[in-house]
């Protein structure tokens, strides 16, 4: 059988130089535990335009279709900042997605025992959190018809259409039964049916496709007293189903449960394919973060965890990937920083490439 194959987009900024540090980890497992990957590199954003007058090449596109998962780090800068539209260096992540039908939205929000002191919670209601955000990330309200501004009588009206189908409520649900029968087999689906005609059907819907997955036990909650709960006593979720809308509020709120934008990273998720692997992009929350770009100061955490999210959920290395998150939890507790993690005073930051080699080290 040929070696997985694994697609890596550095991008803009500091995109590079976090995926430097994720390439030394994929040297690791190639040499100490024989794990081989098909590596391809290739370009996206404003290092593609500046190449190709694109932010995404068609041969870029079709090779993200063929492999088995995308690493991405992140595209833009000031220096596309006065781009035309169409060919903006988001374009391009937005046609990767899209292409793909990339629906599942993944986030963690996962807290370092080291970090626990980081957030701004008490640190009993962080200490040893591990839940998963899925939201739906191609439909909703952000996309349903009508939508626009329009005139009517002597004044304008803005007008956005909350719209689900079966089916597109049918896969995410799917996904994330899928993700939670590989975690603690618990899903709590997010609406509310209590206003919302989408969210009664959302309700049914999900409800339907939990017949298939008896396994896991399923619970209901409306989106605002999710909201409440996640900030009352998160450790109570694992994996959590939501619209694009609740989603976006919740994943924001979830996420900065647990500190700090160079920690966090993502997956978003298409259809099986024929292997019976999702498609798959994985990337850091954070964008280019021109500001510190070329100064070794970034944080590789976030797109190294990207990549642990790619070895569970796309390459069926569960273990591999817990050994990872664990190398990143003892160098912290080791008291490792890099500048974004700091608040204590006296506590001097290491570089990028120090974080990336002692978390090798760990391994
Ligand atoms: P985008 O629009 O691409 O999301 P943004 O300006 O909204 O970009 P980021 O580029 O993520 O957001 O940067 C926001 C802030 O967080 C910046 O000050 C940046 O330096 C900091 N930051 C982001 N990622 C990291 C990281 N990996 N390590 C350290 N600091 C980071
Ligand atoms: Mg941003």
């Amino acid at each position: 059988m040929s070696n997985p194959s694994l697609l890596i987009l550095p991008g803009d900024g500091i995109g590079p130089e976090v995926m430097a540090e994720v390439s030394k980890v994929i040297q690791w497992l190639g040499d100490k535990r024989g794990m081989k990957f098909d590596v391809s590199e290739d370009l996206v954003g404003g290092c593609a335009y500046d190449k190709h007058g694109v932010p995404l090449h068609d041969d870029t596109m079709a090779k993200a279709q063929e492999v088995d998962a995308v690493l991405l780090g992140a595209v833009g800068g000031p220096k596309y900042d006065n781009l035309d539209f169409s060919v903006k260096p988001e374009r391009g992540l937005l046609r990767l997605r899209k292409e793909m039908d990339l629906f599942a939205n993944l986030r963690p929000a996962q807290c370092f025992d080291a970090l626990a002191d980081f957030s701004s919670l008490k640190k009993d209601v962080v200490a040893g959190l591990d839940i998963m955000i899925v939201r739906e990330l191609t439909s909703g309200v952000y996309f349903g018809e009508p939508r626009g501004i329009f005139e009517e009588g002597n004044e304008r009206v803005g007008i956005n259409t909350q719209r689900y189908t079966e089916s597109e409520i049918d896969r995410v649900a799917r996904s994330a039964f899928e993700l939670a029968m590989k975690r603690n087999r618990k899903l709590c689906s997010m609406e509310k049916a209590n206003v919302m005609e989408s969210g009664i059907l959302w309700r049914e819907v999900v409800t339907e496709v939990g017949k298939d997955y008896p396994d896991v036990e399923l619970s209901h909650m409306y989106a605002d007293a999710g909201a409440m709960q996640l900030t009352r006593w998160p450790k109570q979720f694992d994996v959590i189903v939501t619209d694009n809308l609740f989603g976006d509020l919740l994943s924001d709120l979830a996420a900065m449960l647990t500190g700090s934008l160079g920690m966090l990273p993502s997956a978003s998720l298409g259809s099986p394919m024929e292997n019976g692997r999702p498609k798959a992009l994985y990337e850091p929350v954070h964008g280019s973060a021109p500001d510190i770009a070329g100064q070794g100061k970034a944080n590789p955490i976030a797109c190294i965890l990207s990549f642990a999210m790619a070895l569970r959920y796309s390459f069926d290395a569960g273990n591999e990937a817990e050994r990872l998150e664990q190398a990143v939890n003892a160098v912290l507790a080791d008291g490792l920083r890099t500048a974004d993690l700091l608040g204590e005073e006296g506590v001097q930051p290491v570089s990028t490439s120090e974080m990336g080699d002692a978390i090798v080290a760990k391994l």
